[in-house]
């Protein structure tokens, strides 16, 4: 399971600077293309070597009213709520305030775990600054500067201390002749309707896998032959009535199913376009570098005209992702859906695929003779060697000099180049440039 931190405080404590800190994004040319959407409140911190955690921006939830309604609104004490770990965050220059006060007592009431962090320590004197919340009766504080990058390793570790004992969601791993399929997506476009169907009416056929915590719930299935796994399966939690109505869009059940997949296949609805919820799915995918499907249900219910607009109206708003095959599909109707799984299998063996290094260095060569660096300030980079590093999703590492002044468009020349060459669909691919000299 991916363990889950919130961050809670008053404005301009730093949250959205210690958040930045935490989740600094390994995929920065992703998200410098339009239709990505950026405004996030979760993300993931990936500490090297060690595990992983979803990380929460309270603040940034809902609005910015004074007081306590506004510094914790609704949404926001539901994140804190079903943190693992909250961090209360405080202002070591400004010390204890009203405000803060207010946060505590509530966050006591929680009874989440929680640990206090000094902010803005930089310039001061730690053991002072601490002092001043010595009131607040915490054994464990830690002082951090979120934009110097101080003590956030240190506070990392403090993290990984507190999470959760792992539970057995290994279990979810072992079979690897299945892949693991997530269907995530927005409320309403359709999810359980595919699972259910899927799964067909006799859930007798399906069995679930246990062993996972929470209501993670993994199925296994057969289709045209092949074995499938899926996670999180939104269909087979029954929703009630009651919390049909209530139920929140979760995004940190969304994270946990794209840690957890091989494949993502992301629903749209047709009749809606591609939202901003859409494309924050989206985002979560390609943040965690999954392999990408994207389904387009409710086809049906669309005329041709309809149709031809949607058609391009999706092209137009998701060229950040035109790696991903996009297929149409009815989940009430059934239809689309052998496409679907074959889309999935393209995605997850472009995904899987494995690279030697004589492939990989001949690709380099190959693209860097048709189209060569262009020259900078009588500087120009060259490519020299290249491996592959990883696959899921496939990584490739280029060796050169001057490789730091490489354009992001150079960059995606590149990915193209490889992409064509090695006809890689439905997955990203990376690139770590290291230079030598
Ligand atoms: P939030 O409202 O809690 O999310 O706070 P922000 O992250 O937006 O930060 C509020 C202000 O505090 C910004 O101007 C930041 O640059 C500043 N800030 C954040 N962290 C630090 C820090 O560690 N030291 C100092 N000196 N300023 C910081
Ligand atoms: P979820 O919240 O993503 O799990 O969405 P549901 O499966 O609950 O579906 C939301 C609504 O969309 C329900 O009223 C479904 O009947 C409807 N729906 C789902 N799939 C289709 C489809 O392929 N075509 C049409 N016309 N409606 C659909």
């Amino acid at each position: 399971m991916l363990p889950l931190v919130a961050l809670v405080g008053r404005p301009n404590v730093g949250k959205s600077t210690l958040f930045n800190a935490l989740t600094r994004t390994r995929d920065a040319l992703v998200h410098d293309q339009p239709g990505v959407t950026r405004d996030r409140n979760y993300g993931l911190c990936r500490p090297e070597g060690q595990r992983e955690f979803a990380v929460v921006d309270t603040g940034g939830i809902g609005g910015e009213d004074e007081g306590i309604a506004g510094a914790t609104t609704r949404q926001a004490r539901a994140a804190a709520a079903e943190a693992d770990l909250v961090l209360f965050i405080v202002d070591g220059r400004q010390g204890a305030s009203r405000l803060d006060d207010d946060i505590l007592a509530w966050l006591r009431k929680t009874a989440r775990p929680t640990y206090l962090v000094v902010n803005k320590t930089d310039g001061l004197d730690t053991h002072a600054a601490l002092s001043e919340f010595a009131h607040y009766g915490f054994t464990d504080v830690i002082g951090i500067s979120s934009a110097h990058r101080q003590g956030i390793d240190d506070l990392i570790d403090v993290i990984l201390e507190r999470l959760p004992e792992l539970g057995d969601s290994a279990q979810l791993d072992n079979d690897p002749s299945r892949i693991k399929v997530a269907f995530i997506g927005r409320p309403n476009v359709g999810k359980s309707t595919l699972v259910n169907r899927l799964l067909g009416e006799e859930r007798m056929i399906a069995s679930e896998v246990a062993g996972t915590t929470r209501d993670a719930v993994a199925v296994d299935m057969e289709r045209d032959g092949r074995l499938y796994r899926l996670v999180d399966t939104a269909g087979l939690r029954r929703k009630s009535r009651v919390d049909e109505v209530v139920e929140k869009f979760s995004i940190i059940k969304t994270l946990h199913a794209i840690e957890q997949c091989q494949v993502a296949v992301v629903m749209l609805d047709a009749n809606e376009g591609v939202t901003d919820q859409d494309a924050s799915v989206l985002g979560y995918a390609l943040d965690a570098g999954r392999a990408l499907v994207i389904a387009v249900n409710k086809w049906d219910g669309l005329s041709e005209y309809q149709r031809q607009q949607n058609e391009s109206l999706l092209a137009r708003k998701l060229t950040f992702v035109d790696w991903a095959e996009r297929v149409r599909i009815s989940a009430t109707h059934g239809s689309g859906l052998r496409e679907l799984f074959a889309a999935v299998h393209r995605a997850h063996a472009s995904a899987t695929r494995e690279f030697s290094t004589s492939e990989v260095t001949q690709a380099m060569e190959a693209a860097y003779e048709a189209n060569p660096p262009p020259v900078i300030r009588n500087h120009v980079a060259k490519l020299r060697y290249a491996h592959p590093a990883a696959s899921n999703p496939p990584t490739f590492v280029i060796h050169g000099t001057r490789l730091k002044t490489l354009s992001d468009s150079y960059k995606r020349y590149l990915e193209n180049f490889f992409r064509k060459r090695f006809k890689l669909v439905g997955t990203p691919v990376r690139f770590v440039f290291k230079d030598s000299v």
